[in-house]
């Protein structure tokens, strides 16, 4: 049976470990039939993502804070797959001491540079990404409810994603007439290792659990599946949108 994927390639960004969000991004949409690509940020980082991914002709280096280092990547990704059909960002990063307590503790350095990361990537990434993506093309990001919220100790990083979830708004209505869509999964909290760099973390997930609908959190795996619907033709109507995959967390 062939998948809602068949014939696509794909690149896969922020593929840290097994438990990263974005590997189950990537197999969701491999089951659907698309032939992934990764980034991984820089070589010191290339062995954990290596044991994921053993055939080197598939892992390009992208630090995403370096437009030197994004143009490199996609121009050798362009020379070796030719032209894309999507970009899953599941990027994001900032210091502990922008993760914990008041929003006052935020230093100016902190600040740009968890927004750097975690917000601007996402455009720097788009406007390489134009340049080797087909018409119908999709381009996703992963989102957290702390945009709109000011839930705990999530300080800095909530104002970086709600930065990246308006990005989504207005790359979505400038890429349109070439045929690429732009949205963001909010996602339900998941252990991983960019969740254990916010204060109380084991709490924010027993909480998250606690306020899911079935009381069970959601997975990497059905976050990937909304993925690949979100990459595939079915989702043609959609763009610009912000889709929570966080078992109705949100509704409270
Ligand atoms: P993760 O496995 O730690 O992934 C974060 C990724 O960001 C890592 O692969 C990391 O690469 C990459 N990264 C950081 N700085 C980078 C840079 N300068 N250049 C290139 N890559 C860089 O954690 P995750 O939870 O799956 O996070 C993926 C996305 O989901 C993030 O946007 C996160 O905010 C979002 N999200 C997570 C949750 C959750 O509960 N886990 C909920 C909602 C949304 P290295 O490890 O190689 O540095």
């Amino acid at each position: 049976m062939s998948g809602i994927l068949e014939g696509k390639k794909i690149l896969v960004m922020g593929v840290a470990n097994s438990r990263s969000i974005a590997w189950g991004c990537a197999q969701a949409m491999e089951e659907q039939g698309a032939e992934i690509i990764y980034t991984y940020q820089n070589e010191r980082l290339k062995k954990y993502i290596s044991k994921l991914v053993p055939d080197e002709k598939y892992l390009f280096e992208c630090d995403v804070t370096s437009d030197t280092s994004i143009t490199e990547a996609f121009d050798k990704i362009k020379n070796n797959f030719g032209k894309i059909n999507g970009i899953v960002h599941a990027i994001a990063f900032a210091k502990k001491e922008e993760l914990g307590g008041s929003i006052l503790n935020s230093t100016r350095q902190g600040y740009a540079q968890a927004l750097d990361v975690s917000s601007y990537s996402f455009l720097a990434v788009a406007k390489e990404g134009v340049k080797i993506l087909n018409d119908p093309a999709s381009l996703i990001t992963l989102t957290y409810m702390g945009s709109d919220r000011a839930l705990p100790n999530y300080n800095t990083m909530g104002i970086a994603k709600a930065a990246l979830e308006s990005e989504v708004r207005y790359l979505a209505r400038d890429l349109g007439k070439d045929g690429i869509r732009v949205n963001a999964i909010s996602a339900g909290a998941i252990k991983t290792l960019a969740v254990s760099g916010i204060k109380g973390h084991s709490e924010l997930l027993k909480i998250s659990q606690s306020e899911t609908v079935d009381g069970v959190n959601v997975t990497k795996e059905e976050v990937g599946n909304t993925c690949a619907f979100l990459m595939s033709n079915l989702a043609s109507g959609i763009t610009g949108d912000i889709i929570f995959v966080d078992k109705g967390v949100h509704l409270r």
